[in-house]
């Protein structure tokens, strides 16, 4: 199969450079450049689209996100020692690649970056929910990104699509499906990274939808969802009765049984929950 460009294989580079891969920084590198060029085109069409990738490592998916026609991709990467190979990347695709050092959590991005925009990116483990929650948490809607297509442990990816009944289904779900559409869009054995972490990998994709699905108070479903999803075994006239005396009313004024448990409700019973308990 033809190169994805004239760079040198990543394996090469990462000895060069002496990237051994650290635990702390949730470092598992992807160096399959088929691979990451695929995971690239997952994202859909890039041209005419400007990509947040945090956590580029040594590049190996930032690569994938150039050859696959990225108008510019920024980048945002804690260790310091994969610099010179992402300079290296820098260098072969002119102005087409902005290096950030630092720590995502500590930045805003989304300066540096002309609308429409996609995040990409192979996730490190340790901060990869919370960066999620985030993005999904703007303080207006739309956000500044149209579609996020990350890569997430098996086991989170599946928390970010359940639907209601299963068992993965709590409050990931309900804020990733509020505003946006989320669907796994590609499966990863361990085998696929360097070194291989200890379970399975999912790529999921979501889409910014323009307006909610359900028009609600974030803060107070986020209450509400706190409440219902932090005992789970209980029925919710339990679960939430410090949310006003008068809880079976409003849950049985929006369709929801009071003796129900939070995994049986759907995402809009929720909402609408939300809704009522707003002037309360
Ligand atoms: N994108 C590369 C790949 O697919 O091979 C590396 C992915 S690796 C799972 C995660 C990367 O995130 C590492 O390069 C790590 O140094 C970086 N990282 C860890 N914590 C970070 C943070 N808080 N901010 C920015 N980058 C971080």
């Amino acid at each position: 199969m033809a190169a994805i460009d004239t760079l040198p294989p990543l394996r090469e580079v990462i000895a060069r450079h002496g990237l051994s891969a650290r635990k702390a920084l949730g470092q598992n590198f992807i160096l399959d450049l088929n691979l990451t060029s695929k995971i690239a085109r997952s994202a859909g069409d890039l041209n005419k689209c400007d990509v947040l990738e945090v956590g580029p490592g040594p590049g190996g998916l930032t690569r994938g996100l150039l050859a696959e026609g990225a108008r510019k991709v920024v980048v945002v990467e804690k260790d310091p020692r994969c610099l010179p190979a992402l300079a290296e990347i820098a260098a072969a695709y002119p102005r087409r690649l902005e290096i950030i050092e630092g720590d995502a959590l500590d930045l805003k991005p989304s300066d540096a970056l002309q609308t429409p925009v996609k995040i990409v990116a192979n996730l490190p483990y340790n901060v990869g929910t919370e960066l999620l929650v985030r993005w999904l948490s703007p303080e207006v809607w739309p956000p500044f990104w149209h579609s996020m297509t990350l890569m997430f442990q098996r086991e989170v990816a599946e928390r970010i699509v359940a639907r209601p009944g299963s068992k993965a289904y709590g409050r990931l779900a309900i804020l990733s499906q509020w505003r946006s559409e989320a669907r796994i869009v590609m499966d990863l054995p361990p085998q696929a990274f360097t070194p291989p972490p200890k379970v399975r990998s999912a790529v999921v994709r979501i889409t910014a939808l323009p307006e909610p699905r359900y028009p609600a108070d974030p803060e107070i479903l986020s209450n509400i969802t706190a409440h219902a999803f932090g005992q789970r075994r209980k029925m919710l006239r339990s679960s939430l009765r410090t949310l006003a005396p008068d809880i079976e009313d409003h849950l049985r004024a929006v369709g929801i049984a009071p003796t129900d448990r939070a995994e049986q409700i759907g995402i809009g019973e929720f909402y609408a929950l939300a809704r009522r308990l707003e002037g309360v």
